[in-house]
């Protein structure tokens, strides 16, 4: 038998806007190097209210932003000013320290919906270099009743121009009605969270805001639906090194940790600046440093 866990994504709260997290969990940490997964929306936002995320410091991650609907402007300390819209990808990779903002451009235009996602580095580039990389154009391969977008790695012998693809899938799959078989690697876990829709996998039915484990060990899974639906499928090579996370930082030990947070706080440079007249968003004392 497969692997199918089924897990509810809960309520969190992104500065005015409320996301459904669906990774970390309490029984699951990571799906290969993916560590974070957050869906926003489908929101109708009043025009008074500001979904800008103010600045703020990441170590260890790389940040994939996905849109289904809306726009952001990313701004970083590495000087990036970078425009996002459906179909394109921004990953910005923090290594040592980055920080960044993502703006609300016009808050006329007021639907929005979209995934934050985050990919844990590997020991041999979490300390090193912050990059960002903005994908305009991603390919795209034809399954029954519709189609897959690759955001990062492979599928089907098609290859993203994404970074950090070589163990690791990261995929957007639009569907129509039908029942198809999604090709999977054997060595690979995968996770398959739907955004719109219902997907049913193995008799269960996916709703919006929830994750299927699939775990490892398959040639495929059949997806079918009865609706448009759209999902994301994301893979990789299972991790065995522990992780470390609190609020926008990824590690290994709660001491490198306290040195994040104490070089966010006492603006050391670690994570440099981001030009923006935005207030910058500070964090709350770890549990570990009170009293
Ligand atoms: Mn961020």
């Amino acid at each position: 038998m497969h692997t199918l866990e089924i897990t509810k994504g809960r309520e969190a709260q992104v500065g005015a806007l409320s996301v459904s997290r669906t990774l970390p969990t309490r029984g699951r940490r990571t799906i290969g190097a993916w560590c974070f997964i957050d869906q926003m929306g489908p929101v109708h936002l009043d025009p008074t209210v500001s979904v800008d995320v103010n600045p703020h410091p990441h170590c260890g991650l790389s940040t994939v932003t996905w849109l289904f609907e809306g726009e952001f402007v990313h701004f970083d300390s590495l000087g990036t000013e970078q425009k996002i819209v459906p179909g394109q990808l921004n990953l910005m990779t923090a290594g040592w320290g980055v920080s960044h903002a993502e703006l609300d451009p016009q808050h006329t235009k007021r639907s929005l919906h979209g995934m934050q996602l985050w990919i844990a580095q590997d020991e041999a580039s979490r300390n090193g270099q912050s990059f960002f990389e903005h994908q305009q154009e991603l390919p795209e391969v034809d399954v029954a009743s519709g189609h897959v977008r690759v955001l990062i790695g492979e599928f089907e012998g098609t290859v993203a121009p994404t970074s950090l693809g070589a163990d690791l899938v990261g995929l957007e799959v639009q569907l129509g009605a039908g029942s198809r078989g999604l090709p999977l690697r054997r060595e690979f876990e995968y996770g398959l969270v739907v955004s719109k829709g219902r997907a049913f996998v193995e008799g269960e039915a996916l709703a919006p805001g929830t994750l299927a484990y699939l775990g490892s060990e398959r040639d495929e899974v059949e997806i079918t639906t009865h609706e448009t639906t759209t999902l994301m499928l994301l893979g990789g090579r299972p991790r065995d090194e522990k992780l470390f996370m609190w609020w926008n930082f990824v590690a290994r030990s709660q001491e490198e940790i306290t040195d994040a947070y104490i070089a966010w706080r006492t603006r050391t440079g670690r994570f440099g600046d981001v030009a923006v007249s935005k207030e910058r968003i500070e964090a709350a004392p770890p549990y570990w440093l009170h009293g």
